[in-house]
């Protein structure tokens, strides 16, 4: 673990191993931290906060600045640790090591840009000056499925903004956040500013996270159901709390798209990372007319994905993070055929040369979809396109919106009246038009409803980790 610019081990000087998800190997072993540690961390982060904060804007962009530099030129050796740890296929690994470095740099920029504001006030002998502050010790919580980007996304707002930090990353994937904490400890970062806490049991640490009054922020990436559960924590002490959580995407293809090109997206977008993210399109509902040409291309695409060991570079569909993610996905297919979808391809596990020993789930398109199956309510997280038939606008707005979450939703159509409507009518915080990848460090990325609070990434990411103050004079 890395607490005030120190690699450490565990107060009680346990350990966890960590495991290849592809093949079940062992390929590390972490310090497994308790509450104890957490404390530890806190205090660090709290010393150092004073001087952090004190610093300049320009001082402290040059750290992220340096951060930016060594993780841009160590992308390959970061991308392959990603793979080892993770599963997702070498080039996706690649793709993400870029994305969480854009964030340093990103934040770099923004730290100097913190402004605050003047205000005519309504008194002659009265000024109003608006001040942005940081909001103090960050204890953040971050996910396996992208598990650098996700750290970087919170690391380098909160650190531009002045704040410091400790962060509790995924029992599945410790080593690429000591492989991003090492960036941050090369870059010069001084030490209690950025504290890293690997543990296998995360509730005692999310507990001390809760109950020290020391820690004045959450940001957290996961589950909805852990995320209510610290939002409700963190009510105890009032604590801010940013929050991205589960999705439910809806992938709507109107009649006057092209069902080729629309089924080609589907494809591209569903299966990155097996399907193993918030953003991945979970419903796609497609006009009744062209049902046929898009199932078919749709399928035919799919079936030609290859599952293996993301280093294999045919590799499109790597293994998903677990037993438990396995089963959900056999769960949701076996409950939707026995409601009436049909298995258009895939549709099982794999388990042929050798893939039995990772968790390895066939690329799989599902037709005949309908409300009342467990996989047009839940969250898949794995690769599975269902597909679901509809037959006007008004109709499919409505179901696109009938859903707790509201993370991304994704739209093909030619006309640009509707385009427009579906943009304002969607209850999500992000709609692709036309387009599968909506997402970039400069802007905004986060949920509606239970899919979380808060923004990351652009200028509102930098606001979370914020308070304003505004400032009365009488002269
Ligand atoms: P997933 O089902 O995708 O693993 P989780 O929400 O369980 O999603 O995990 C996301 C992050 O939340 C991980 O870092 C995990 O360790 C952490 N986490 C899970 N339960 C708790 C908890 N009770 N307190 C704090 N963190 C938790």
């Amino acid at each position: 673990m890395y607490i005030e610019g120190q690699w450490i081990t565990a107060v009680e000087s346990k350990t966890f191993a960590v495991t290849n998800p592809a093949n079940g190997q062992h390929i590390g072993d972490v310090p497994d931290g308790n509450r104890e540690d957490a404390k530890k961390a806190i205090f660090a982060a709290d010393k150092a906060f004073r001087g952090w904060a004190g610093l300049t804007a320009y001082e402290r962009s040059a750290f992220l600045y340096k951060a930016w530099e060594i993780m841009s030129a160590r992308k390959k050796e970061l991308a392959e640790i990603m793979t080892r740890e993770q599963g997702k296929p070498l080039k996706a690994s690649m793709g993400e090591v870029q994305y969480g470095a854009d964030f340093l740099l990103w934040y770099a920029e923004e730290a100097k840009r913190v402004y605050g504001k003047i205000i005519p006030a309504p008194r002659k002998d009265q000024r109003f000056m608006v001040l942005q502050q940081p909001v103090g010790v960050v204890a953040a919580i971050t996910p396996w499925n992208y598990p650098m980007s996700m750290i970087t996304r919170k690391v380098a707002p909160a650190l531009a903004a002045g704040c410091t930090m400790v962060l509790k990353p995924a029992e599945s994937t410790p080593l690429c956040a000591m492989e991003i904490f090492k960036i941050l400890d090369e870059a010069g970062i001084p030490p209690g500013v950025v504290n890293l806490i690997t543990t296998r049991d995360p509730k005692p640490i999310g507990d001390e996270f809760l109950a020290n009054p020391a820690v004045k922020k959450l940001a957290f990436t996961g589950s909805t159901g852990v995320g209510k559960f610290l939002a409700q924590g963190a009510a105890a002490q009032m604590k801010r709390i940013s929050l991205e959580l589960g999705g439910h995407a809806p992938f709507i293809v109107f009649e006057d798209a092209d069902p080729i090109h629309a089924a080609k997206g589907a494809a591209l977008v569903k299966f990155l990372n097996t399907g193993q993210a918030c953003i991945s399109p979970n419903r796609i509902f497609v006009h009744r007319s062209i049902v046929d040409p898009f199932v078919s291309e749709l399928a035919a695409r799919v079936s030609r994905m290859q599952a293996g060991s993301g280093f294999d570079k045919d590799t499109q569909i790597g293994p998903l993070i677990n037993a438990a993610a396995l089963e959900k996905v056999q769960r949701q297919v076996v409950n939707a055929q026995e409601l009436g979808a049909t298995v258009v391809c895939g549709g099982k596990r794999l388990t042929e040369n050798q893939l039995d020993l990772g968790y390895f789930f066939s690329a799989t398109v599902l037709r005949d979809v309908t409300p009342e199956m467990e996989i047009y309510r839940e969250e898949t997280f794995g690769p599975i396109a269902p597909v679901i038939v509809f037959d006007s606008e008004e109709q499919v707005l409505e179901m696109a919106n009938d859903t707790t979450y509201g993370l991304a939703s994704y739209v093909y159509t030619r006309d640009i009246s509707r385009a427009m409507r579906m943009f304002e009518g969607l209850r999500f915080g992000i709609v692709g038009i036309n387009d599968i990848n909506p997402t970039a460090a400069a802007a905004p990325f986060g949920g509606m409803k239970e899919s979380g609070l808060g923004r990351e990434g652009g200028q509102e990411g930098i606001a979370e980790y914020l308070e304003t103050k505004l400032g009365g004079f009488s002269i």
